[in-house]
């Protein structure tokens, strides 16, 4: 059996999922679970729209949902499969509809309702592939709120894994006796009450290696718009180069600096089972892509991968520590949590001051930041981050790379922050943003 995660853009249209389509083909008659993101970009008109619901008018809200509800259907429209789907999308848009409608009523829109809305993309996408697929397959859908169980941390919920693994060995696995594809959702969830959750942005990847590892699937593939995991992002340097294999060690330290081409936790589930990772291109699904695995390419040295993570903020907090400082310092923690959804990237401490360096823009975190906290001593600062990554960086084999890294870093910026030993596989530096992509495009021909 294998899983297959379709992303964003693999089902953004009616020619995209004609793709897919002919993928579930290309694999005869293996098992399939396949697990879709929502067509692109619609999970971010879902939460804007979850958010302007308090305050936009019943009319403009009704307008963009039934926008919504087109766009599902003028997709199928031209799968020619209306007949099969048409009233199940109506239904989820009237299920949309009502959540909204109660979050214009209660002028408050609680990340409960936010997930929920959320959860709409996928529902919608999945209804689609599977009315497609059921044309010539015996193809099932299923509510992955079923089988992903997560805390009640809305907007980014942990998952409990050995529920969840109960929970696919129970209702999904004896699906495959009587079907060849089974079609659910990633990035949702469901905790404990049966409220809907949602694993964060880009949480499809890891939606898929769950599943993956909860089945023992033979191989986890993620197709997405290019074929496998570059040097660097080819939508910035388009001559990066597409690796063949890496290690799992390798892809998660990448994924976690900020190379969106996988969710950060995805590598966690297949790790723990050694379920080998692919990452190909649904739209060149010729290209044999990535294969991530326990032993990847650990013997190359220097750095094989350059990636730039923009509008970062470095939360610097400097003071005496004493019991209010500590105090202080986990309660600002915590809030910035709440209200971002981010853990700090990373976190150094330097003498008496310590540094939370954020994935997320300088005013998201300067709104956390209340008037007790101003007593304290704090600074914020918008950098990039770049950072290199290569599987044996701190080999004496690889010292002339990392010389390299310091070096065109320094060339292009005054006063970067570099950041070391945080892992063995990487090296970063904090820098100014206008000089990131020069730094990039320059360390990107020291890739090994
Ligand atoms: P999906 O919607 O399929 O999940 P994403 O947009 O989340 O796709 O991820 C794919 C994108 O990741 C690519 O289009 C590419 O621009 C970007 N990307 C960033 N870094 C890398 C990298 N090192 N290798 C390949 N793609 C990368
Ligand atoms: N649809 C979700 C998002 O856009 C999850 C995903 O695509 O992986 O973040
Ligand atoms: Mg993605």
């Amino acid at each position: 059996m294998i899983v297959m995660k379709f992303g964003g853009t693999s089902v953004q249209d009616s020619s995209a999922i004609l793709h897919v389509a002919s993928i579930a083909e290309l694999f005869g008659s293996e098992q399939l679970l396949i697990v879709s993101s929502a067509c692109s970009g619609m999970t971010s008109d879902l939460l804007k729209l979850s958010t302007d619901s308090v305050h936009i008018s019943d009319e403009e809200r009704s307008l963009r949902i039934d926008g919504i509800e087109d766009r599902h259907n003028s997709i199928a429209q031209s799968l020619g499969i209306e007949k099969q789907v048409g009233v199940r999308i109506h239904e989820l848009c009237d299920g949309l509809r009502k959540t909204c409608e109660g979050v214009a009523l209660l002028g408050e829109c609680t990340p409960r309702s936010s997930d929920a809305i959320a959860s709409f993309g996928e529902l919608l996408s999945t209804v689609i592939i599977q009315g497609l697929l059921q044309l010539h397959h015996s193809a099932i859908w299923y509510d992955a709120r079923e089988i992903i169980k997560t805390d009640s941390a809305y907007r980014r919920a942990h998952v409990d894994f050995d529920l969840t693994q109960s929970k696919a060995l129970e209702k999904l696995k004896p699906l495959f006796d009587s079907h060849r594809i089974i079609v659910t959702q990633g990035f949702i969830g469901s905790d404990s009450e049966g409220n809907t959750t949602t694993l964060g942005r880009g949480g499809s990847d890891f939606s898929a290696a769950l599943l993956g590892a909860a089945l023992h699937a033979d191989d986890i593939i993620i197709w997405t718009d290019v074929s496998g995991i570059a040097s660097a992002d080819p939508r910035i340097i388009p001559e990066a180069r597409f690796m063949e294999t890496m290690s799992f060690d390798e892809a998660r330290m990448l994924s976690y600096f900020g190379a969106k081409v996988l969710h950060p936790e995805t590598i966690i589930p297949a790790l723990s089972k050694n379920i080998p990772v692919h990452v190909r291109n649904t739209f060149k699904s010729e290209d044999k892509g990535t294969t991530i695995t326990q032993h990847g390419d650990k013997d190359a040295n220097g750095f094989r991968s350059v990636i730039g993570t923009h509008n970062v903020t470095c939360l610097n907090i400097s003071g005496i520590p004493g019991k209010d400082y500590h105090t202080n310092t986990q309660e600002l923690l915590h809030q910035i949590t709440q209200l971002s959804g981010k853990q700090p990237l990373i976190h150094a401490r330097v003498g008496e001051s310590e540094t939370y360096v954020y994935d997320a823009p300088l005013h998201n975190l300067s709104q956390c930041i209340n008037k007790e906290h101003n007593l304290m001593n704090i600074t914020l600062e918008e950098y990039s981050l770049i950072s290199a990554i290569g599987p044996n960086l701190r080999s004496e084999h690889s010292s002339k790379a990392v010389g390299k890294f310091y070096e065109t870093v320094l060339q292009a910026d005054s006063r970067p922050v570099f950041i070391s030993g945080i892992q063995p596989q990487t090296v970063s530096a904090l820098v100014a943003p206008d000089c990131a992509i020069d730094i990039l495009k320059a360390l990107h021909h020291h890739c090994s």
